[in-house]
């Protein structure tokens, strides 16, 4: 008998309430959850929804939604992890746009190949990874990145992305500026390491580990003390809304950052790699000019980490993102520093 091919269902007007971090409540006009590439190919060529933006979704673990969406929402989950290549130093993997960031992550350390246990626990997809090149604990994507294949769409042909083509910067990439909205990723290839070299200056991971007395940490053991460091630290979203870090941690050149240091001598400041700019946290800047722990009927500030901003209930995004803007004029005002939106806001 020949195989039935079942089209991808198009659902209308469905609620994005389970399909956001954030816990906002609004509604999508299209959506679609798309398991094989093919299938959205396919959708695109019938020409039913040209009409509409597409806009994709992994796990809505970096959207601020303020409105509903007049959109076609397409949510990616082509699954699958397949091992390209290996050596006798590297493996070369490859997973699915659709594959949960921390399964691939407990796959990677349960084969002992190292290279992104620091990223433990970051919310989301393998798809999204590369758009904000997501990082933690000292480490981010760029540095086990090897190649993406995207879906351009406006030829419907596949294109192989490498590392400088991804121009990769700090949560920056190609397809946050020219590329943006150009492009599905359908599946990301890691180089991972198979001599593991835990980086654990980091952060607390150190101190974790010293506490359970680990001397010689292996790549689980990190993974596991990173795990704790961020459930003490973070708020878990399926309790409290919220995006992680809603702006990224401003970089000044020399001279800006001298002036502020000598103004705020207790203000923490890292070198950038490769540059002579300083990088400040925006936790300190938020939580110095008083909005920790702030909240306006369900929006607020969180109570532990000042760089989250969390939805208690039922706030609106419009509410979460006018007191973003809030807290970026005071930021200006008492520091003269311009916070950056991390989070991407619709
Ligand atoms: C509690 C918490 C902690 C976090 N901690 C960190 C952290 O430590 N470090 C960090 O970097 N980030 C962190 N984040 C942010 C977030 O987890 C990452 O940005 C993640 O990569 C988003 O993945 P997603 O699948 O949820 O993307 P979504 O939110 O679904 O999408 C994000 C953007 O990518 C686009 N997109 C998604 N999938 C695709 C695709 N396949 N092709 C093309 N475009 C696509 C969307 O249209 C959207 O513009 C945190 C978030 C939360 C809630």
């Amino acid at each position: 008998m020949p195989s039935v091919k079942l089209a991808p269902r198009v659902l209308e007007n469905v609620s994005l309430l389970p399909y956001n971090t954030f816990g906002i409540d609004v509604s999508a006009r299209y959506f679609v959850e798309i398991n094989q590439l093919q299938e959205y190919i396919e959708l695109v060529q019938a020409g039913q929804y040209a009409h509409v933006k597409h806009l994709f979704l992994g796990g809505g673990s970096n959207l601020l939604l303020t409105h509903n969406v007049d959109a076609l929402v397409v949510k990616i989950q082509m699954t699958g992890i397949e091992v390209m290549e290996e050596d006798a130093n590297h493996v070369w993997v490859k997973a699915g746009a659709g594959v949960v960031w921390h399964d691939f992550v407990c796959y990677a350390v349960e084969h002992q190949w190292a290279g992104i246990e620091n990223m433990s626990l970051i919310p989301g997809t393998v798809g999204a990874a590369p758009m904000q090149n997501i990082g933690a604990y000292g480490v981010e994507i760029k540095d086990t990145f090897d190649y993406l294949d995207a879906l351009n769409l406006s030829t419907l042909q596949m294109e192989h992305f490498d590392a400088a083509r991804c121009a990769f910067g700090y949560r920056e990439s190609y397809f946050k500026h020219a590329g943006k909205g150009q492009y599905l990723i359908a599946a990301v290839c890691f180089r991972l390491n198979k001599q593991a070299k835990p980086q654990t200056s980091y952060g607390a991971i150190q101190t974790v580990l010293d506490e359970k007395g680990i001397a010689n940490p292996g790549i689980r053991d990190v993974a596991n003390a990173v795990i704790e460091i961020r459930q003490s630290k973070l708020p878990n979203p399926r309790e409290i809304g919220n995006s992680g870090s809603f702006f990224k941690n401003p970089t000044l050149p020399v001279e800006a950052a001298t002036r502020l240091i000598e103004a705020y001598p207790n203000i923490p400041h890292y070198k950038v790699e490769g540059s002579t700019d300083i990088k400040f946290p925006a936790g300190w800047l938020i939580e110095q000019a008083g909005w920790k722990g702030y909240r306006a009927g369900d929006a607020g500030v969180h109570e532990k980490q000042a760089l989250v901003l969390v939805n208690y209930g039922h706030a609106k995004g419009s509410e979460i993102q006018a007191l973003s803007e809030q807290i970026k004029k005071s930021i200006v005002a008492k520091f003269g520093v311009s916070l950056e939106t991390e989070v991407n806001i619709l």
